[in-house]
């Protein structure tokens, strides 16, 4: 018995020892901080004193990148440890599943206290956190609003950066202190509109910040796409909301109107006063200098880019005192010593580089991300590394920290031993990172495009144009010039793309769910301007979506058409060629804007195959996702999924065979009700299953008597519809 209670009180002692030695986690975190703003980047255009604090004692991580550059998506990535199409949040707009495992979740089911306080931006209500209070949406820099955990929001008079920090040390205090703890701390400075404290208005006053080499970029050298950007200093700065004009936009030639500036409306009288006391001088000098004629195109330009860098650096000064205020406070309350304590940001951002502000594309100013940490007794100070670092490997590096299991199927990898190493790598650490951008042709105009990074070369793929984009960095750290066509480049091009691929396998990346357009295909673009056209008008009861067999109701099946569905207000969304993924395109870029039918015909995937062979788990996904578009923009629709129509001449046919395979997937994406499956193969094949050129002259493509066997074979189920 004495034996027992020995052998028990020894566990407890060490269960205590390793509970003492689990280190403390602050993850501060702010939205849009690019490395060029700090100082222990080398900043040529700020000081940030405070982060750079973390460097001194701890470490820099130069090469660290996000894996989608944009807000929502990046801190899905964090929590996750996953790539954006695995986490399911591609895009802003998307609505962040909690219900999946994210590192919070775990540190508090292995005994940690977990908070989050500030942005959050995922759209549904954070999990795995003991105490969270988080900005709706975007949040506000004046006198903002927070989500509270009991619902609705509390209003707090001042400024965001402080009140986050406040409510951060205002937890600490608070928390249950035999635990160890989880505070994120989440800036929503400093993101668009930047608008800075009072305090820090005069910062910068009289002393311009120096611009980047690439203000005036004119996109020579690279992808048609870079110039067709909505992201320009020149062109697309909001006279109200970015460059805090007052009143009607004076000069559109020059400024966007429309976006008001949100954060002035929110301001007390007090605030708005001492606002007026430092924007309204400077803009009356502008405007002087503008009807005085003294302002070329060039120097407007310049204008804008003070405004926007000054009001941007001012955001982050904010920023760096808060982060100052925490570190105080851990050193002040003795948690310093085992606090791990994290600087970073969501994704990089256009500091005037290539003439742009805002972040998405895949070059450098926004593909990199902070990364600074301090952990004294592990990490040694001063440590500067450039081993190729992401934010997928935020959630595992957490976990490993405070000694809890890592999901098999996490993507990320750990720091930790590159921690503990002085930012050397491991042997068998990753040669390069993948990245991919899925907002298409949305907001800024920044087309969908993945790639990989070494750490010399960077190559990216855009489906919008189908052109590879190869730069070498160490030559051209600016990224002025793809080398995608120089033959003296064809072996690395090659290499790089097969590195591209490699990774899209590694990561399960399927090409059959990212939006693409064939837009550059004069005939498509056409088409899908004129489809897009019908949409617009409306007051339609049927729709047909799918590829060239479907466009052939307009061919070879119109006869049969006039007589099924030209009275039942039809309306024909095929394109020849389409897969999957053109079809997603097509539905969330305007063919399915004004579109309300009762039912719906889908049937497609026959190209996946037999452009790519594409893998029928994967056609699959992108089928689902198809019909998913559906039921989120008309919930009211009733849909008719067709297996995908035989192909080939015999039932060996291989093509045919991946046919099949993917309808035996895409058959159980039916609810039985609003979505239903039908296989209408049998109408088609011969008894003993082949194909007859009859029905099928070039054994893919129907003819009348084809459509005619396809538009009585559905009949009964558009009737069940209400048609
Ligand atoms: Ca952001």
């Amino acid at each position: 018995m004495r034996r027992l209670c020995t052998l028990l009180c020894c566990l407890v002692a060490t269960w205590a020892l390793c509970q003492t030695e689990r280190p403390n986690i602050v993850f501060i975190f702010s939205d849009d901080h690019a490395v060029q703003a700090i100082g222990a980047y080398g900043s040529k255009i700020n000081t940030t004193p405070q982060i750079d604090r973390i460097a001194k004692d701890g470490a820099v991580y130069l090469n660290s990148f996000c894996a989608n550059s944009i807000c929502g998506p990046s801190r899905a990535c964090i929590l996750t440890g996953k790539h954006s199409h695995i986490n399911g949040f591609r895009r802003n707009g998307d609505r962040f599943d909690g219900g999946q495992p994210t590192f919070p979740k775990i540190l508090q089911a292995t005994g940690y206290q977990t908070a989050i306080v500030g942005k959050w931006h995922l759209n549904t209500d954070p999990t795995g956190f003991d105490y969270w209070e988080v900005l709706p949406d975007q949040g506000s820099y004046y006198n903002p609003d927070f989500l509270q955990m009991g619902g609705g929001k509390k209003h707090y008079e001042g400024y965001c950066t402080d009140i986050i920090t406040d409510r951060a040390i205002g937890w600490l205090e608070k928390r249950d202190k035999s635990k160890p703890f989880l505070l994120m701390c989440q800036h929503k400075a400093p993101h668009r509109n930047w608008a800075p404290a009072q305090r820090h208005f005069d910062l910068f006053k009289d002393k311009p910040v120096p611009e980047p080499a690439t203000l005036f970029d004119d996109y020579s050298g690279r992808s048609a796409l870079l110039k067709e950007n909505e992201m320009s200093v020149a062109r697309h700065m909001h006279w109200q909301h970015d460059m805090k004009f007052k009143g009607d936009n004076l000069y559109t030639n020059h400024f966007a109107s429309g976006t008001p500036n949100a954060e002035y409306r929110r301001m007390t009288d007090a605030q708005r006063a001492a606002w007026d006391a430092y924007y309204e001088p400077l803009n009356q000098a502008f405007l002087d200098k503008m009807k005085s004629g003294q302002m070329d195109e060039t120097a407007i330009v310049r204008w804008k880019y003070q405004r926007y860098i000054t009001d941007y650096l001012k955001c982050i000064a904010a920023v760096d005192e808060n982060v100052g205020r925490v570190l105080d406070y851990l050193e002040s309350s003795g948690l310093s010593k085992n606090t791990v304590v994290i600087y970073s940001a969501d994704q990089g951002f256009y500091l005037g580089e290539h003439g742009w502000y805002d972040k998405r594309w895949m070059f450098e100013e926004s593909l990199k991300m902070p990364f600074l940490i301090r952990w004294p007794g592990v990490v040694p100070p001063a440590t500067r590394s450039t081993a190729l670092i992401q934010n997928i490997d935020y959630a595992p590096t957490f976990l490993e920290m405070a000694g809890a299991p890592i999901p098999a199927d996490v993507q990320g990898r750990s720091l930790v031993p590159l921690l503990r190493s002085g930012g050397t790598p491991p042997a068998d650490w990753r040669d390069a990172i993948y990245y991919a951008y899925y907002e298409n042709a949305a907001v800024h105009n920044v087309p969908v495009h993945d790639g990989v990074r070494t750490d010399r070369y960077k190559l990216m793929w855009f489906p919008r144009t189908r052109e590879w984009q190869l730069f070498d960095l160490a030559r051209d750290p600016m990224e002025m010039r793809s080398l995608h066509e120089d033959p003296d480049h064809a072996a690395i091009l090659a290499g790089l793309q097969k590195r591209c691929a490699d990774l899209r396998d590694l990561y399960d990346v399927n090409s059959a769910v990212i939006p693409s357009t064939r837009g550059d295909e004069p005939k498509w673009k056409e088409r899908d301007a004129l489809l897009t056209q019908n949409a617009k008008r409306g007051g339609y009861d049927l729709a047909f979506i799918g590829d060239s067999i479907t466009q052939g109701w307009e061919g070879k099946g119109k006869v049969v058409w006039e007589k099924y569905y030209a009275h039942r207000n039809a309306i024909n969304l095929g394109i020849g060629g389409d897969r999957t993924e053109h079809v997603i395109w097509r539905l969330t870029h305007g063919q399915w804007n004004n579109v309300k039918p009762k039912a719906a015909v889908v049937m497609i995937g026959t190209n996946n195959t037999g452009h790519f062979d594409q893998d029928p788990e994967q056609v699959a996904q992108g089928v689902g996702q198809i019909l998913d578009i559906l039921t989120q923009k008309t919930p009211g629709t009733k849909i008719l999924l067709l297996g995908i129509f035989p192909r080939g001449e015999t039932p060996w046919d291989l093509k045919r065979l991946n046919n099949v395979a993917i309808n035996q997937l895409i058959r159980r994406l039916a609810d039985g009700e609003r979505v239903q499956y039908m296989d209408i193969s049998g109408v088609f094949l011969e008894k003993d299953g082949t194909l007859s050129k009859d029905i099928m002259p070039d054994l893919l493509h129907l003819n009348e008597e084809g459509y005619e066997r396809w538009a009585r074979a559905i009949e009964p189920k558009l009737k069940e519809f209400g048609l």
